[in-house]
């Protein structure tokens, strides 16, 4: 059996669904279906999930919310009307919609939670509704009835374990489920959603707890590139990568598949397909465990901004033990993530998200590790980009940093920091952010040339 998700773009309106419904009628092993909120109908428009957000900020401000809900119910009212379903089920919305905009205001984290899921909830009625009046013998399934337990941290779910020992009886039913999207329940019955574009997680991991043989991810490109289209016109599809080639590449802003996703279906090696709604004979991109690396050694090129490195310099470093705990718990203690940390013999970078770093946070930081480590030299520095060359077929593979750093050299870029691990998945180039696009361009033209499709 297959579980198959359909993201914002695919369930937007009702000309969408009704493609949904074909893709779902074809095969018959689509047996679980998970659902987004009605995402954008075009470049300019405002996904479900947002106008959520702006209602439940509306509300926790204590304001008037009719006009935040009546935008979101005008697109439940479109996308009803043309798929032809009567009036009855946008008045369920609406009810359902009321209801949620009276619980406990103090608790604005749940309070959020539960407006926002209300968007994936709601389409998956709709859905559920419409497969039923073409024949579909489908049937809307609400993640607490289905176990679908998480932890209770609002706007960042992680599924509990015994979520999977329920999900497995969901195997067994000879209907086609129509699941939401995004949210789990608590154990103490809250609702809480996973961190944005979590649907991809639900799918994730109801493909895990039914054991699926497919998990396929619908949206609206044809497949995953070797680099992002908004750079590189008509770039390499993707035919296979691995997971960890994956999940590289959607670290550094490969934004078709959520990080986080991946997890429950490498775990229980369950291969997802990522298709295209509006052309499902296109055969997309598979993600498995392993593919043959021989022909193409890097599978793709990405470039992520908005990373901050903290300098610091201090003679005799290496010798000095503890030093870098030291320094990590300073940067523990201030609830700061970090993502790399280059090193020389008497200095090191910590490299990190710069939104978590706000000027006050960066004056506490500096101050204490300047007073602390008694350092010769800290400041932070701002506005880098990492540049991600990704593909497990550069293990071993002689030359690739060779030919990368050529490829920048003739962009005229500085490479102001390298790191690679040794399992050699991926080659990081920290550089300019304004450099960013430069790069890619020249790095994808040394790996991909003349290429016209990854083959494997
Ligand atoms: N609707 C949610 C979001 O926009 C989740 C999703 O679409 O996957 O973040």
């Amino acid at each position: 059996m297959k579980v198959a998700k359909f993201g914002g773009t695919s369930v937007a309106s009702a000309e969408q669904i009704k493609k949904v419904a074909s893709i779902v009628a074809e095969d018959k092993e689509r047996k679980i279906i998970v659902v987004s909120a009605p995402g954008k109908r075009s470049s300019d428009d405002t996904k479900v999930t947002d106008l959520l957000i702006q209602l439940g900020e509306t509300l926790l401000k204590g304001e008037d919310t009719e006009n935040e809900l009546q935008a979101v119910l005008n697109r439940y009212e479109d996308i009803a009307e043309g798929l032809g379903l009567g009036k009855e089920i946008v008045a369920t919305i609406e009810a359902d919609l009321r209801e949620r905009l009276q619980f406990d205001r103090n608790r604005p984290g749940a309070c959020m939670d539960l407006i926002k899921a209300s968007g994936e909830d709601n389409n998956a009625k709709l859905i559920a509704a419409y497969f039923q009046s073409i024949g579909l013998n489908a049937t809307y399934l609400n993640p607490e009835d289905a176990g679908l337990f998480v932890s209770d941290e609002p706007g960042n779910a992680q599924v509990l374990p015994e979520a999977y020992e329920h999900l497995k009886a969901l195997r067994d039913r000879d209907e086609i489920i129509v699941f939401p999207g995004f949210f789990g329940y608590s154990k103490e019955g809250s609702l809480v959603t996973f961190s944005r574009g979590g649907s991809d997680i639900t799918g994730s991991i109801l493909a895990a707890g039914v054991k699926a043989d497919l998990y396929e991810n619908f949206t609206d490109v044809d497949s995953v590139f070797a680099a992002n289209p908004n750079i590189i016109d008509n770039p390499v599809k993707i035919k296979k990568m691995t997971y960890r080639e994956m999940r590289e590449l959607s670290y550094a802003g490969f934004s078709v598949f959520h990080d986080e996703a991946l997890f429950p279906a490498f775990r229980n090696g369950i291969p997802v397909c990522v298709k295209n709604t509006n052309n499902p004979s296109s055969s997309g991109t598979m993600i498995i465990a392993e593919r043959e690396y021989f022909m193409n050694p890097v599978i793709g090129i990405a470039a992520d901004e908005g990373f901050a490195t903290i300098y610091v310099r201090k003679y005799l470093m290496n010798r000095e033990v503890g030093f870098g705990r030291k320094l990590l718990h300073i940067l523990e203690d201030e609830g700061l993530s970090y993502e790399h940390m280059p090193s020389g013999i008497d200095d090191t970078s910590v490299i990190l998200r710069q939104e978590q770093l706000t000027e006050e946070i960066e004056e506490r930081v500096v101050a204490r590790i300047q007073e602390e480590l008694q350092v010769d030299d800290v400041y932070v520095e701002r506005d880098f980009a990492m540049v991600m060359i990704v593909g497990e077929g550069m293990h071993n593979t002689i030359g690739i940093s060779s030919r990368a750093t050529a490829a920048l050299t003739r962009a005229n870029v500085n490479i102001e920091m390298i790191n690679q691990g040794s399992s050699e998945v991926s080659l990081i180039l920290g550089i300019h952010a304004s450099d960013a696009d430069r790069t890619v361009v020249e790095l994808y033209h040394e790996f991909f040339g003349g290429a016209e499709e990854t083959v494997q």
